[in-house]
């Protein structure tokens, strides 16, 4: 079961998602492009930081590969854009969207940090998703500098003015996710102004995140679950706590996770290494690490600027 999407370039999993059942992640991204060097990102730093759209990967190679699977496998909840930095950068990304749509009953999902909707194209290619889900973190100038680290040439209420526009018009499902970091944005005045931006954007849904696994920057601290719900009351609709995964019993999961486990039990790994071991996807065993750490079955510790991860019983 190990390695099962090796035959794949662009693709990974399906894997678990907390919020999205089981979903195939397409990744258009070379690891690891954004926009933003958000300080709790789970990717790590971000050495290529623009606002420069093109076709980082050939547009025709992914779709040729999702139709594959479609034909070869097709079972998932959802397709979505994610990977290894910001989707939206690829010049083409709607027309994978728009390939999922018309050729699969599959929901198509773009999960973005929604600072590029000032450009029209942007807005226009998000159209076509079942489901967009944009992170909104910040409340002004300051906090986006110092929680999402974005591009120099990104003004907060520029970015603001345009996620309002395209959520005015975009006809799919529209949801917001707030990463909340202890003693950075945690306090109820600052995620209460939080709140008041996401509240104009009128979501369907909004999912509260906090630092669960380990993040870019070591001093990115979680608040505690008591915490996260009670400032889910602050936002309209009412947030939702993102609940810990429940696997599904589903086989090929569990024996990707007893793998993953065996190796650290036997020794310290980095997420690196264990791509390396497997050849998945950075998303993909990302998924399987925040499981095992949920469980206890294993722990994760910094050293020398990489984060280990080890089975708890090793000392
Ligand atoms: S926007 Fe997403 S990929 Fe980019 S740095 Fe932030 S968390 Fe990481």
């Amino acid at each position: 079961m190990i390695g099962h999407t090796q035959e794949y370039k662009y693709l990974f999993g399906p894997v678990p998602s907390r919020r999205l059942g089981r979903s195939l992640g397409v990744d258009l991204i070379p690891y690891k492009t954004c926009s933003q060097d958000c300080v709790f990102c789970q990717l790590g730093r971000t050495p290529i930081k623009t606002i420069t759209r093109k076709e980082y990967v050939p547009i025709r190679d992914v779709l040729d590969e999702i139709e594959a699977w479609l034909k070869k496998d097709g079972k998932a909840d959802h397709i979505t854009l994610s990977g290894s930095g910001e989707p939206t950068l690829h010049s083409n990304f709607g027309e994978v969207l728009r390939f999922v749509r018309e050729n699969s009953a599959i929901k198509a999902v773009l999960l973005t940090n929604g600072s590029l909707f000032q450009m029209e194209d942007v807005c226009k290619a998000a159209h076509h998703a079942d489901i967009v889900k944009i992170s909104l973190s910040a409340w002004d100038q300051a906090s986006f500098g110092w929680v999402n680290r974005p591009h120099p040439d990104l003004d907060f209420k520029q970015v603001i003015e345009a996620q309002k526009s395209f959520c005015d018009a975009f006809k799919g499902e529209l949801w917001i996710e707030v990463f909340i970091i202890a003693g950075m944005n945690s306090i109820s005045a600052d995620v209460a102004k939080i709140a008041a931006l996401a509240e104009q954007l009128k979501p369907d849904r909004i999912h509260l995140n906090t630092a669960v696994r380990p993040p870019a920057e070591d001093f990115v601290a979680p608040v505690s679950p008591e915490r996260l719900a009670s400032l889910c009351n602050l936002f309209h609709p009412h947030a939702e706590v993102i609940a810990h995964y429940k696997n599904r019993g589903d086989f090929e999961f569990r024996a990707n996770k007893e793998a993953i486990y065996a190796m650290l039990k036997r020794r310290p790994c980095t997420a690196e290494d264990i791509v390396g071991a497997f050849g998945m996807h950075f998303n993909e065993v990302s998924k399987y690490l925040g499981n095992l750490l949920e469980q206890g079955q294993i722990r994760a510790e910094r050293t020398s600027g990489s984060v280990y991860y080890k089975g708890t019983e090793i000392s």
